[in-house]
């Protein structure tokens, strides 16, 4: 036994935290967490489990007018916002349920408190105050909301999970992908959605080609995006707000959102006197072990602003314990980390890009397909799906996989284990398709475009 309380004491109960927190108590460490807010942190109560419901909930106005052309006829659907909310939060509550007994059952220290760094061995939490030999900080991050006069009027994706009601028109700031994800939600619960975004494209990293047909296929079905687009202020009027654009317009709305980037979260517990380094966009800097420039504080998850995903965060959670406490360390390998955009329609990826690609290899062939799913043949909406598989020609090497459509994010995670076994053109081509389904596209591309 050292002369420590604890061994491991974790700031912040989101992915990243609860997952270290667990796997190392499991594993005989003495651990303390802390939360000042919610278990589950982003993920379960402001990001993605409450996203993808309301991502459910928005589909259906879709779903009811293409029922009709399979037969069946629905009198004018009704939808209930607070009704949408309680379900919500009564499914959050649920999860943070889990995660408590997830971290009581493993013999967690919980305290549900405010942690403060007081130096490199010692965490105040509440009124206590814990010597502990190694500190984690897995503190996320928070939206950004640039600073133009009148920025208190918008609201960020926090505030979108407790809305009283719904506006009649909003207005999106931003081009990523929760951007377009609440773009899709506003649109399909019946809200007049417009998109502003400074670029000329939505969806910065993912392909070229998937970037123009994800926001074709968002126009198409009634969002309206501004490109090159800034707003330079924000005014109240009577009855909403007013943005002025940098091209001299008034976007008059019942409600601004601002999806404008995340920022880590560092401020007021203490990293500056610690002396923990950030870099200039103020994530913490670690090295491969998550190793902060103090050697007992770690840290992990999106307060290191790499790859702000959950999955990620458990990984490394996952593989900071393993380092830590086990004899068999496994690394997170960032290579080919898949990823979905819950916009309608959704948009999946694994590997490189066309254009990464191309910057790498001199020799890149490219399959592309785009065409109407089944379901649409009857459903009378338009809507197309793109497939996009990027081959290195002299080793066959499947390097990226691309989609616009149905289930993208469901078809794209079993394609990210063929490219993680590095499976060639070869492997895909001689595989059986499922039939009928749109993912059996991608073992049936053929031709290279020229
Ligand atoms: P977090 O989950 O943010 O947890 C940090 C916790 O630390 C918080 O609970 C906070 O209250 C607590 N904390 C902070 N400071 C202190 C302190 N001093 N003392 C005590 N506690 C403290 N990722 C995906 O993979 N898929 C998605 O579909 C997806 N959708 C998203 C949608 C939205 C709208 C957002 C905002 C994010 C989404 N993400 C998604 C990202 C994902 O939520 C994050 O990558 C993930 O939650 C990061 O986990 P983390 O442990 O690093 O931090």
């Amino acid at each position: 036994m050292n002369h420590y309380d604890i061994d491991l004491f974790v700031i912040g109960g989101g992915s990243g935290g609860v997952r270290a927190a667990r796997t190392a108590a499991g594993l005989g460490v003495r651990v303390a967490l802390a939360e000042n807010r919610h278990l589950g942190g982003t993920c379960v109560n402001l990001g993605c489990v409450p996203k993808k419901l309301f991502v459910y909930a928005s589909h259906f106005r879709e779903d009811f007018l293409a029922a009709k052309g399979f037969g069946w006829f629905i009198n004018q659907p009704q939808f209930d916002w607070p009704r949408l909310l309680a379900q919500k939060n009564h499914e959050i509550e649920r999860l943070r349920g889990i995660y408590q007994d997830l971290l009581n059952d493993s013999g967690v220290m919980l305290l549900e408190d405010r942690a403060h760094l007081l130096d490199a061995h010692t965490v105040r939490a509440g009124e206590r105050q814990f010597r502990c030999e190694r500190i984690l900080i897995a503190t996320g991050g928070c939206p950004f909301i640039p600073d133009i006069p009148g920025k208190e009027h918008a609201v960020t994706s926090d505030e979108m999970f407790a809305l009283d009601r719904l506006p009649k028109r909003i207005l999106i700031v931003g081009g990523g992908y929760i951007a377009a994800e609440f773009a899709g939600i506003m649109h399909g619960l019946g809200v007049e959605t417009t998109i502003c975004h400074r670029g000329d494209k939505l969806l910065k990293g993912f392909d070229e080609d998937v970037r123009t047909f994800a926001a074709r296929e968002m126009c198409k079905k009634g969002i309206a995006i501004r490109f090159n687009t800034r707003i330079d202020a924000i005014e109240k009027t009577g009855n909403g707000f007013a943005a002025h654009t940098d091209q001299g317009h008034r976007l008059e709305s019942g409600l601004i959102l601002y999806a404008t980037g995340r920022t880590p979260n560092i401020s007021g517990f203490g990293l500056e006197a610690v002396g923990v380094e950030q870099d200039d966009a103020g994530a913490i800097k670690v090295d491969e072990h998550y190793q902060t420039n103090i050697p007992s504080i770690y840290a992990l998850g999106d307060v290191t602003h790499r790859f702000n995903l959950t999955p990620v965060a458990t990984a490394e959670a996952m593989a900071l314990v393993n380092g830590l406490y086990t004899d068999k360390p496994a690394p997170v390998d960032y290579d080919n980390i898949p990823t979905a955009v819950f916009s309608q329609p959704p948009v999946g990826m694994v590997g490189l890009t066309e254009a990464e690609a191309k910057n790498r290899y001199p020799d890149i062939d490219i399959y592309q397909s785009v065409f109407t799913p089944m379901k649409h043949t009857l459903s009378g909406l338009d809507e197309k799906t793109l497939m996009k598989m990027i081959v290195r020609r002299s080793t066959d090497k499947v390097l990226g996989v691309h989609m616009v459509g149905t289930d993208a994010g469901e078809i794209i995670q079993g394609m990210a284990v063929a490219i993680r076994a590095g499976a060639t053109k070869a492997v895909f081509d001689s595989t059986i398709g499922i039939h009928p389904t749109a993912a059996e596209e991608f073992v049936t591309m053929r031709k290279a475009e020229l």
